[in-house]
């Protein structure tokens, strides 16, 4: 299976494809390494839980995977602080004092809407097929009125020989 690639949803809207390196899930947005400079220097981002895309694929397609320090705990958050997917037990010990905390969940249904690339390929394929059926009706439209030109011309110099 092909996995999905999220790509960043800043320069997407600017018309440009470029694989995200980031995900924000306050922003429901991917980001490219540029992009992700400029929302790192954001006022309003400082508190953004902006996960690393590894961690994306991880949280997406592996739910409900225990934990490696706590084998019988199933890992359920998201810490943006360190990066890293951990347990209850984790949060209890390791992330007490982190404050960018996420339910696994919750990133994953806002991963999942955000622009994936295959969605962006599918709109390219789409677009392509379009621009040529546009082309191929130029063409055939010019070639009628080329056809009808001759013709014309055939009748002009038939009509000069019969006069
Ligand atoms: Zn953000
Ligand atoms: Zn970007
Ligand atoms: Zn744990
Ligand atoms: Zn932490």
């Amino acid at each position: 299976m092909a996995s999905n690639i999220l790509i960043c949803g800043t320069c997407y809207r600017r018309s440009k494809t470029i694989e995200a390196v980031k995900y924000c899930t306050d922003c429901e947005d991917g980001f490219c390494s540029e992009c992700l400079d400029f929302h790192e220097n954001m006022k309003v981002a400082t508190s953004h839980h902006v996960i690393d895309i590894k961690v994306v694929d991880e949280i997406t397609f592996n739910i409900s995977k225990f934990c490696k320090v706590h084998s019988d705990m199933v890992l359920e958050y998201f810490c943006s602080d360190h990066d890293a997917l951990c347990c209850r037990s984790c949060m209890a010990n390791d992330h007490r004092s982190c404050d960018k905390i996420i339910p696994i969940e919750v990133a994953a249904k806002d991963v999942k809407s955000s622009i994936m690339y295959e969605e962006v390929i599918t709109d390219v394929c789409t677009l392509g097929t379009a621009v040529s059926e546009l082309g191929d009706k130029k063409k055939k439209s010019v070639s009628t009125l080329g056809d009808s030109k001759v013709n014309y011309q055939q009748e002009v110099q038939y009509l000069q020989k019969s006069l």
